[in-house]
């Protein structure tokens, strides 16, 4: 600790913030909160990727070591894997006394992957959408709400923390949900697996291969089960199930009725249950940080047969034929180069 001349136990009522990552979050919380007054440094790897990202909107970013060497209140805000070194290498160290630390996500605290210093804050501030919906939203007047938790209240301050630093993101003219690390790590989890990534891709390959052994056309298969999936993902979104049945025929809602419960059953329901119970007892994210720490061999070859199941080739051919998919487009392309990520993370 190197920090007794710059006892940061928050002095005023916006504290000085470093961020830490200058990706998805980390770009908007650093603007919002720039714009909501709030003294904002950036600290990056030098030479990282983001680093000119961050000069170009017209901060100098620094290392991860002195941005928060110089903060009140240090955001952790680059991938859940990383941040397990980061805090044991450079952080711990840095973090002045008193300072209050923020994640994003609970996990890496949540499984004691990161041991948080017994003198800090430590609270969670997670917006319920992507960066780039955190940064539109805040720039025409409006937020994306917010849950919040503490985990640590060393200051007596930690929730008026959270909820300032939610506020400068412009979530508090939305909404702000009190949550606990417990319950946003394992429920973040287990909506990606078993339900948004993991369930709902799975389904859709499921579907292509059933009509494709069928004797269908790929094409056709394509867009049935994958492409119309966003018409029905927008009226869940708008306005839950009962917007999808007002605007389904009656047939598609008798079908739904009779043959949707043959396919998610009670089998289902239970391996969702044995999902879960991974999740909450850590056997999850042990095995995951042990792939991690192994190079993620299985993590590529999994992906890479997902990249190369037949539903992702006639996508592409099918994709480069519908001109308004232009930005999706260009994302096909560089994840066929090099298997890369789309540029909005949402889970
Ligand atoms: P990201 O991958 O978009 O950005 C990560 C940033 O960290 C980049 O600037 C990268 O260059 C930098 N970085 C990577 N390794 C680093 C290192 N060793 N040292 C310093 N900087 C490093 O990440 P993201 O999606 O913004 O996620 C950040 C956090 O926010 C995570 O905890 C995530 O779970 C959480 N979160 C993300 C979303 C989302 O929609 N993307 C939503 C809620 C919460
Ligand atoms: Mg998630």
């Amino acid at each position: 600790m190197n920090a007794s001349s710059n006892d940061a136990t928050a002095s005023s009522a916006k504290p000085r913030i470093a961020i830490i990552g200058y990706g998805s979050q980390g770009r908007a919380h650093a603007l919002n909160l720039r714009d909501s007054g709030f003294d904002v440094r950036v600290g990056l790897r030098p030479g990282g990727p983001t680093s000119m990202r961050a000069q170009a909107d017209g901060f100098e970013p620094m290392t991860p070591a002195e941005a928060a060497a110089g903060a009140e209140l240090i955001a952790i805000l680059t991938p859940d894997m990383v941040q397990r070194q980061l805090y044991d290498e450079v952080l711990k160290e840095a973090i002045p006394e008193g300072a209050c630390l923020l994640f994003a996500h609970g996990l890496n605290v949540h499984y004691e992957l990161i041991k948080p210093r017994d003198d800090l804050d430590v609270v969670l501030v997670a917006p319920k959408g992507p960066g780039a919906l955190v940064r539109r939203e805040y720039e025409i007047g409006r937020g994306v709400p917010c849950i919040w938790a503490v985990h640590q209240d060393r200051s007596g301050r930690a929730a008026e923390l959270a909820k300032t630093y939610a506020g400068g993101l412009g979530g508090a003219r939305a909404m702000l949900i009190e949550t606990t690390f417990k319950e946003e790590t394992e429920t973040d989890l287990f909506g990606e697996q078993a339900v948004l990534c993991g369930g709902a891709s799975s389904l859709v390959q499921a579907g292509f291969e059933t009509l494709v052994e069928a004797g269908y056309q790929p094409e056709i298969a394509y867009y049935e089960v994958l492409h119309e999936l966003k018409l029905i993902v927008d009226l869940f979104y708008e306005g839950g199930i009962t917007r999808m049945l007002e605007f389904v025929s009656e047939t598609a809602q008798y079908g739904d009725y009779v043959s949707g419960p043959r396919i998610i059953d009670a089998s289902t329901k239970a391996r969702m249950k044995e999902v879960l119970a991974d999740i909450q007892d850590g056997s999850f994210v042990r095995r995951w940080v042990a792939e991690h720490d192994a190079g993620l061999p299985n993590y590529r070859a999994m992906k890479q047969a997902d990249l190369d199941h037949p539903i992702e080739q006639v996508g592409r051919e099918l994709r480069a034929k519908m001109q308004w998919l232009e930005r999706a487009a260009s994302a096909d392309k560089k994840s066929a180069s090099k298997g890369s990520p789309t540029p909005a993370k949402a889970a």
